[in-house]
């Protein structure tokens, strides 16, 4: 019954079958699993002349005249309506929702539930709820109605109607749970059946929250066992044994212009464990180097890569955007072609290829010595394939089909949280021929600062090396509000600045993800970087070099930019946020954030580490025509978090991590996202989910398993 369509059980309009499709609502399951957002009791019954301002309450009443209107000043659709129930009348509007205009009819009862305000016009109520006619209130205590994500078109309404109408005649073995039993004894959680019911039809608050935890443990502990389940199956694996040079390395990193940090050192030997195990053959290391921005993780994964040349093996270097790829490129080439004095025989002549959707390079180049020239794609895939390029580096370019190597012993993915599992998987099975039989060493990179529950819980299979310390002598970052009033104060500070010889970005916001007329949008955003690029460089600081960035331009053209910014030429960049991730210019120590409170907390604070990359003192400007409270508060904990991960435990605690960089990314619904929040329940459906992973004993839960099974296909193969 479960995987019947809706349509057996209602008659749907054309437009409700529409939106039911669009919200992925299709068989009965995918009703019973969709759930609400949140649940509003209904409130005592009151009679209007009753209604004292601010409390909430029900009221019983008539629609005497409803229309929509639009307000101009603010541009938002209304619906406005007055209604009367014999003892006085009140004014209700319902904003963003205008079509109940025509929903609700004139002369008709409605029970109404809402929270009563006075304003200019007496009484009133905005957006309360309705149902039509009267329906049975007790006088004080109220029922929990659920309310579900709002679509329009779609109301909470009739979604109760519908789960109503289905509920009763679901048959029993379609609730089989697939959770072990003595799981949801030992955390005290209900049953699948139970759960659903709870969470559509609630018997009181604890219920529906007793139902929400169960649903959002299950997905974690899903989740978990099909990352564990993968380590286990990768494990099985051989991969390669690399031999660490130890007298060379040392030589190598004795001649570098700094001391590695502690934790750089740790990092570096936890990978080497890994290349060069004790005990027993190597088993493919999957790691995650988790460092805030500016903590120095290039410089690990460019050891790593060292010594896995030096084997004589090949290793890849995945970036999620051609600047970083072209910018990773040029740091290794300054490291292998001769910048720094190298031990001989070690990093010294090392051939490396460069691939990105527009672009292959190859260095060295016989033509132009310590320099890169371009090649065709092909010669570079039969360098690849023979083992002639020892290290390529390039976008997500790396894992087209054709690309093969001969013996690739290291894939390191930098950014990893801008790829999906998909791509990394993709990326660790390319090795040609009579090498497939062995899996690489991945080595996956991020600065997110995502909370250690959602690590857990999305990296199960990684283990994890923090880089929680920075290279000796960084000052912390200055971060300031600037209102429209002071923007020409901050500007002089900036002159300032790049008078005594630092560079600036100034960074205009680009909007997220738009859902509709995406072209018109990103197009207004460009406009943005042109214009503040006129108005920058003629007007404002027409000494300097003022430079320009954006996702529009060629890569020839973006990198001719980002060469001259690198060497100083262009004091001040003016960018889009394609800048965010990885960009490495140290001299350049303020940055500017125009429309600040449109980006995401964690997009700000990886902006404002473009800046934190010397032992200058950084400044970071958030410009914000906003004024509102919720503004305020969120950039403030900006200005006062000290790390990433600090401010990301900020924005779970308070927002929820939807915000973190779109919790649509991880995969993870919004009940699944609850169970992040509470750390002891994201460990124990880790223990749960590694107990029956290591015992072998997941084919004792046969639904279960199969869920499992389904999941990881869909990422394997789609
Ligand atoms: P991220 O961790 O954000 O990727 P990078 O690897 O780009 O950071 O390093 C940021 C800057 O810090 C680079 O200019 C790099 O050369 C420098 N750096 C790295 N390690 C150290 C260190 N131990 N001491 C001083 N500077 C360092
Ligand atoms: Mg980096």
């Amino acid at each position: 019954m479960l995987e019947n369509p809706l349509e057996n059980y209602f008659k749907l309009t054309l437009r409700q079958k529409n939106i039911l499709h669009k919200l992925g609502l299709k068989t009965v399951k995918d009703l019973l699993w969709h759930f609400p957002s949140r649940y509003e009791g209904f409130a005592g019954r009151k009679a209007i002349a009753d209604l004292l301002a601010n409390e909430r309450a029900s009221i019983h009443a008539r629609v005497i005249k409803i229309e929509a209107k639009k307000l101009f000043r603010k541009k938002i659709n209304i619906a406005i309506a007055t209604v009367s129930d014999g003892t006085g009348s009140l004014q209700i509007t319902w904003f963003n929702q205008a079509y109940l205009a025509n929903k609700l009819k004139p002369d008709t009862d409605y029970t109404f539930t809402g929270t009563v305000k006075r304003g200019k016009y007496g009484i009133g109520m905005q957006n309360p709820i309705f149902e039509s006619g009267e329906i049975e209130i007790p006088q004080d205590s109220g029922t929990l109605v659920p309310i579900y994500p709002e679509t329009r078109g779609l109301t909470s309404r009739w979604l109760r109607f519908a789960l109503n109408r289905v509920w009763n005649n679901i048959p029993e073995e379609n609730f089989d749970d697939h959770i072990p039993e003595n799981i949801l004894k030992k955390y005290n959680l209900p049953s699948l059946k139970t759960a659903l019911r709870e969470i559509h039809f609630p018997r009181g608050v604890k219920w529906a929250e007793a139902a929400r935890k169960r649903f959002s443990f299950e997905e974690i502990f899903l989740i978990q066992l099909m990352r564990q389940s993968w380590r286990k199956s990768r494990d099985l694996h051989p991969s390669f044994s690399i031999k660490i040079p130890q007298t060379e390395l040392d030589a190598f990193i004795k001649k570098l212009p700094f001391e590695l940090t502690a934790a750089q050192k740790k990092a570096i030997e936890h990978i080497f464990e890994n290349f060069d195990p004790k005990k027993g053959p190597a088993k493919p290391m999957s790691r995650l180097l988790e460092g805030d921005v500016g903590s120095g993780k290039t410089i690990v994964a460019m050891i790593a890569s060292l010594v896995a040349i030096n084997n004589g093996y090949q290793v890849a270097y995945m970036a999620p955007t051609e600047v970083l790829a072209r910018q990773i490129f040029n740091e290794f080439i300054k490291f292998f072609g001769g910048i720094y004095p190298h031990t001989k025989n070690f990093g010294v002549g090392v051939k490396m290829g460069m691939a990105t959707s527009s672009e292959f390079l190859k260095f060295p180049s016989k033509a132009f010595a310590g320099q890169a020239t371009h090649i065709a794609r092909a010669p570079l895939l039969r360098w690849l394939a023979s083992g002639e390029i020892q290290l390529l580096i390039g976008t997500h370019a790396l894992i087209a089909e054709k690309i093969k190597f001969k013996d690739l012993a290291l894939v390191i993915i930098d950014e990893q949280h801008r790829f999906g599992i998909n791509q990394r998987l993709k990326l660790i099975q390319k090795n040609g021929g009579s090498a497939s039989w062995r899996i690489p060493h991945l080595l996956s990179m991020t600065a997110t600062p995502i909370p250690r529950t959602l690590a857990l819980t999305i990296y199960g299979d990684l283990d994890l090396t923090l880089l929680d310390e920075m290279p000796a002598g960084r000052k912390k970052i200055i971060t300031e509000i600037v209102s429209p009033q002071k923007r020409n104060e901050a500007y002089e500070h900036i002159r300032a600045e790049i008078k005594s010889g630092r560079q600036a970005y100034v960074i205009c916001p680009r909007i997220e993800t738009p859902e509709e007329n995406e072209a018109s949008l990103l197009q207004l955003s460009m406009r943005a970087v042109k214009d503040e690029y006129k108005k920058l460089s003629a007007e404002i600081f027409p000494e300097f070099k003022v430079g320009m960035l954006h996702g529009q331009m060629n890569p020839k053209e973006k990198e001719k930019i980002m060469k001259e910014f690198h060497e100083g030429g262009i004091n001040i960049l003016v960018a889009t946020s394609v800048i965010e991730v990885g960009i490495n210019v140290p001299n350049a120590t303020v940055i500017i954030i125009e429309g600040a409170e449109r980006f995401g907390l964690a997009q700000l604070h990886q902006l404002r580490g473009r800046v934190m990359r010397s032992t200058h003192q950084p400044f970071c400007f958030l410009f914000t025509e906003s004024n509102t409270a919720k503004t305020k508060e969120r950039l403030q904990a900006l200005v006062e978090a000290k790390s990433g991960f600090e401010l990301a435990e900020y924005d779970l605690k308070f927002r929820g991590a939807g915000e973190l960089t779109g919790s649509k990314q991880w995969g993870i619904s919004d009940v699944g996202m609850e169970a992040l929040k509470n750390i002891k329940m994201v460990e124990a459906a880790r223990e749960e989910a590694k107990k029956i992973i290591e015992s072998d004993t997941l084919h004792q839960y046969p639904e279960l398993s199969r869920r499992i099974t389904v999941q990881s296909q869909l990422i394997h193969f789609e």
